[in-house]
């Protein structure tokens, strides 16, 4: 494939990182992902701006390209002929010594990569998943797009050893949020519940989209943590990402949500969600 690599379209395997960008020593970096349906990329301006936000956030300089962004992602997916699929923004500081405060001299690594992919069409938005709750141990900084993923590839792993789709993670007052997604809970009197944003969660686009989606339907919006006792009570479950657009969750450690099928609320929700990247 061809990726996009400071500056440059160029093969992949054409493309060299140094050892010494901050992105490998320290695991410093920030990264977004956008879907694109029928050549159109999703809510990029809202993805764009949580980027600069994850930058600004961890102090990382903007990559020289970053007004160009919108530009450069059309290009790339030009380049590889992808009008159903996603593309991958990381952005990582650049080279220093190995030391811990140093100030990258250079400019900040920009890497991009697209992807093939339909996502409208995955079984997890059609069938929904299955999930398991496992405790929250991340930093308190997830309201930041980082690069360091390794409680999520761990928790996801666990996942799929146990023959699950996903984990869910909670802390003292609830659920914050899946491994990659937002959570959304709908209560037997039909309002929509997640979590609030604030440090404990990522502001995800596609969260927010939702939102405004129940909002102009008329839904009845409660923004608090969603307690993992509520769960067999709950009337319908789903998550929320990119490339989950909005998956319904059908069970939760083996308690199954609405008896394991997708609800009302959700497949509402999921046609204006349609509804809306198709227009
Ligand atoms: N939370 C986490 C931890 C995520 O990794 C993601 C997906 N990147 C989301 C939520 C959903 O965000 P978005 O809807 O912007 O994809």
């Amino acid at each position: 494939s061809i990726i996009f690599l400071n500056g440059a379209f160029l093969a992949a395997e054409e493309a060299r990182i140094s050892p010494f960008d901050r992105g490998f020593t320290f695991g410093e970096g920030v990264y977004e992902v956008c879907i694109v349906v029928k050549g159109k990329l999703i809510d990029a301006p809202a993805h764009l701006a949580r980027l600069e936000r994850s930058l600004k956030a961890c102090d990382m300089a903007p990559p020289p390209e970053m007004a160009n962004l919108p530009a450069l992602m059309a290009e790339l997916l030009q380049k590889n002929a992808i009008h159903n699929g996603s593309v991958y923004v990381q952005v990582t500081p650049g080279v220093t010594p190995r030391n811990f405060t140093a100030q990258p001299q250079g400019r900040s690594t920009l890497m991009m990569v697209a992807n093939t992919g339909h996502f409208e069409t995955s079984p997890a938005f059609t069938a929904g998943v299955h999930v398991q709750l496992q405790p929250d141990i991340r930093w308190l900084h997830r309201d930041i797009k980082t690069t360091m993923l390794m409680p999520q590839v761990m928790a996801k792993r666990n996942a799929l050893a146990n023959g699950l789709a996903d984990t869910l993670f909670y802390d003292a007052d609830g659920l914050t949020e899946g491994a990659s997604s937002n959570v959304f809970m709908v209560d037997t009197q039909g309002s929509l519940i997640t979590r609030s944003l604030s440090n404990l969660l990522l502001a995800g686009c596609t969260r927010e989209r939702v939102l405004t989606l129940a909002q102009n339907a008329g839904l009845t919006l409660q923004e608090r943590p969603i307690r993992p006792e509520e769960l067999p009570q709950a009337a319908e479950l789903f998550v929320t990402s990119a490339t989950y657009l909005i998956a319904p969750v059908l069970s939760v450690d083996g308690i199954k949500i609405n008896n394991a099928v997708i609800g009302p609320k959700t497949r509402q929700l999921q046609k204006l969600y349609l509804n809306y990247i198709a227009a």
